[in-house]
């Protein structure tokens, strides 16, 4: 039985469904790369490297050059900026309509974030942790909350979620960023 293309898993999306006749190798016959948004530079050099201990001598002074397609880390800190920023110019007082439009945006996204692990935790979180799109101060909330839990995972530090509208929408309170 023929699968709904809407239902196609991360991994077969990315699979090329025409290949050009006579072109070689086909996708498919070609080594995989990892995928860059999973991983994080330094493990992508070594995966692309055949190695699986150990990077080269020289790996750890490597400067990622610019202009490349984003690494784990990269997309994890401009989409953080992109949500944190979208929350914080969300409506104070959202209408029904805008409220369950937000709702389905959270949720489509954790189904297609490009980082398969991330998006899978993400949709775990979501089971229990709808996002709260009453108002814009509730929304901030939850997405500093959100990107809390993330952090605690990691073991990187916690935010002070009390402070979220002095990061992403009025600059700290001491004017460093006027
Ligand atoms: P980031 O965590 O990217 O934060 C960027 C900036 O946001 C910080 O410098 C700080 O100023 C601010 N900030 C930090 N915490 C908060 C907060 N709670 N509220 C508001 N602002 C804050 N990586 C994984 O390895 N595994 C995962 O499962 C994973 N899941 C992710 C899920 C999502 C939805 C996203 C967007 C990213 C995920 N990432 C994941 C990436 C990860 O969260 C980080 O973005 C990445 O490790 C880079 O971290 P960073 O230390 O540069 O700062």
């Amino acid at each position: 039985m023929h699968r709904a293309s809407n239902m196609a898993a991360p991994s077969e999306r990315r699979s090329p469904l025409f290949p050009a006749p006579g072109s070689a190798p086909s996708e498919q016959q070609k080594p995989k790369k990892p995928c860059r948004a999973c991983t994080d530079f330094k493990s992508w050099i070594r995966s692309q490297r055949k190695q699986t201990a150990a990077l080269a001598p020289g790996d750890e002074e490597l400067e990622r050059p610019s202009e490349c397609p984003l690494d784990r880390e990269e997309l994890g800190r401009s989409t953080w900026s992109f949500l944190h920023t979208m929350a914080a110019y969300y409506p104070d007082e959202p209408s029904t309509a805008e409220q369950r439009e937000m709702t389905t945006f959270i949720n489509l996204f954790s189904k297609f974030y490009p980082c398969d692990e991330c998006a899978e935790d993400l949709r775990e979180r979501l089971v229990t942790a709808q996002p709260d799109t009453s108002s814009r101060s509730n929304f901030s909330r939850w997405m500093c909350l959100l990107h809390n839990d993330v952090n605690r995972k990691l073991g990187k530090a916690e935010f002070d979620c009390s402070r979220i509208d002095e990061r992403w929408r009025d600059g700290w309170k001491d004017g460093s960023c006027d």
